[in-house]
């Protein structure tokens, strides 16, 4: 019964060894907040797919410290990674916003995190 026997593997936060220490259970944190979709719908759907969305630990999440510009090219990166450029890019791109928003583009979001 070798199934039984293996250790199940917790994921670690996305941004472990980011300023503070994580802390507390893995929670749902949204890359493009969906707070700037209010009203839409569409987008705020959009918003919630696997490209967009990442776990990590409740004190990086409540601390607000995930919503940085520096701390969200982190976590760009790590999806570059995981789905490549391409296809992050499409994602993003792709979102159905009523106004164009600059600041979401790929490029735009990655530049602005760029640490210092
Ligand atoms: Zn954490």
């Amino acid at each position: 019964m070798a199934a039984h026997g293996m250790s199940f593997q917790m994921p670690d936060c996305a941004l472990e060894g980011y300023l503070i220490e994580c802390s507390g259970g893995l929670q749902t944190h949204h890359i493009i907040n969906r707070g700037k979709a209010r009203g839409n719908k569409k987008v705020r759907q959009e918003l919630d797919c696997d490209e967009l969305t990442i776990k990590i630990c409740a004190a990086h999440n409540v601390s607000r410290i995930a919503d940085t510009k520096e701390a969200r090219a982190i976590l760009l990166r790590r999806k570059i990674d995981e789905f490549g450029y391409d296809r992050m890019k499409n994602k993003i791109d792709g979102l159905s916003w009523k106004v164009k928003h600059q600041e979401f583009a790929l490029e735009a979001m990655l530049e602005a995190g760029r640490m210092k």
